[in-house]
């Protein structure tokens, strides 16, 4: 039998060569390759879209949230609420600058950062809440911006994995002040390279970051600002507008193969949890199982390949070594990456492979 692969990007993307081929060969006969009219193009879209006033492109994921907290002028040293589950780049993003991650669990049931521990981490310091709307799942944003306004904070969305997730038929993206997207090629927009966009509803925090990314200047070799170089590429614009044409079908064909999981997995595994509320994209479709890892290479001698998203929590990895209290425990985190295990769920799957997942799955 044929080994079901994980992830391919080859695969993935192959539906829309020939409308790569055509975008490359008008990129490059225009002779402009950087923040030109397709990036312009791509900004509207990819704005409307998600219901928002302004995108801005920039470079990729982890520069979108450093961006975005940079736009906040907060004051160094100030703490940034951020789940303890998160990927790496969440935290990275606080610490580049010069902030304080400040860890708050998140809820066993939906991975999500859990909104009834946020209080209790909330100190006179306390500027933002980083949330992440992890494995395509959007957050519990009606109490987390009510938790917000309350106690006058901002909050920024970590949406690198929730393109086109949705609670109550509103675009995670439009719930913070400022949002991140990064369309590295595995994410369900994904690019062909690096990618990254900001969105925002305020005119003010969107032309900051449009500033930032270019080396603080609005003005050809005028600089208001100290800058960086984060500027989206003409290329990447064009394959990310043929794409987005196509993101809710990827979405959905994602949703369809995640309703399989639900409806023959066994109850052995721990699936996610699923509410009318809420449109769940299924970047990743995860399960948790004691065994873990045993399960891992079960699957893998049948032919099987999975993920573990993510084998390490950020606060026991080297890089982090001084940055959190001696003391600080995650017991929930800690249950997430020793149980969780990422189940084949690619937009190039079909039906038939996923079955044959299940069927071995359920003979474990
Ligand atoms: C992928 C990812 C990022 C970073 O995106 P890059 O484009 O790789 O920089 C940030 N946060 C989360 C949750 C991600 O999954």
């Amino acid at each position: 039998m044929k080994m079901i692969e994980y992830e391919n990007l080859a695969k993935l993307n192959a539906p829309f060569f020939d409308d790569f081929q055509n975008e490359f060969k008008n990129v490059m006969e225009s002779g402009w390759y950087i923040l030109g009219n397709k990036v312009k193009e791509f900004e509207n879209d990819f704005a409307e879209y998600n219901n928002s006033k302004y995108s801005i492109g920039v470079a990729n994921g982890l520069d979108a949230l450093i961006l975005a907290i940079k736009s906040l002028d907060i004051e160094p040293g100030s703490e940034i609420l951020v789940p303890s589950n998160t990927y790496i780049a969440t935290i990275l993003s606080i610490i580049h600058n010069n902030c304080k991650p400040v860890l708050v669990e998140p809820d066993i049931a939906t991975y999500n950062i859990d909104p009834s521990k946020i209080e209790e981490k909330i100190t006179d310091k306390t500027r933002v809440i980083l949330v992440v709307h992890l494995y395509g799942k959007i957050c519990a944003m009606d109490e987390i911006i009510e938790i917000a306004r309350k106690h006058n904070l901002y909050v920024v969305e970590d949406c690198a994995q929730s393109h086109g997730a949705m609670l109550k038929n509103r675009k995670g993206g439009t719930f913070g002040d400022i949002n991140a997207f990064s369309f590295y090629p595995t994410k369900n927009l994904g690019s062909l390279g690096d990618a990254g966009a900001i969105v925002t509803d305020s005119e003010k925090l969107a032309e900051k970051v449009t500033v930032l990314r270019n080396y603080g200047s609005s003005k050809k070799y005028y600089n208001q600002v100290v800058g960086f170089n984060s500027r989206l590429d003409e290329l990447q614009a064009a394959f990310l507008l043929v794409k987005l044409k196509h993101l809710d079908q990827i979405n959905q064909h994602k949703r369809n193969l995640a309703s399989l999981y639900f409806k023959y997995l066994k109850e052995d595994f721990v699936k996610p949890v699923m509410h009318p509320d809420y449109y769940d994209v299924y970047h990743i479709f995860n399960i948790r199982h004691p065994q873990r890892d045993k399960l891992k290479q079960y699957l893998l001698k049948h032919e099987i390949k999975t993920e573990i998203h993510y084998p390490v929590p950020p606060v026991k990895q080297k890089a982090m070594e001084g940055i959190f209290e001696n003391a600080i425990v995650t017991p929930v985190a800690d249950e997430i990456h020793d149980t969780t295990l990422s189940l084949p769920i690619s937009y190039f799957h079909k039906e038939d492979e996923i079955l044959r997942v299940i069927e071995i799955l359920n003979q474990y």
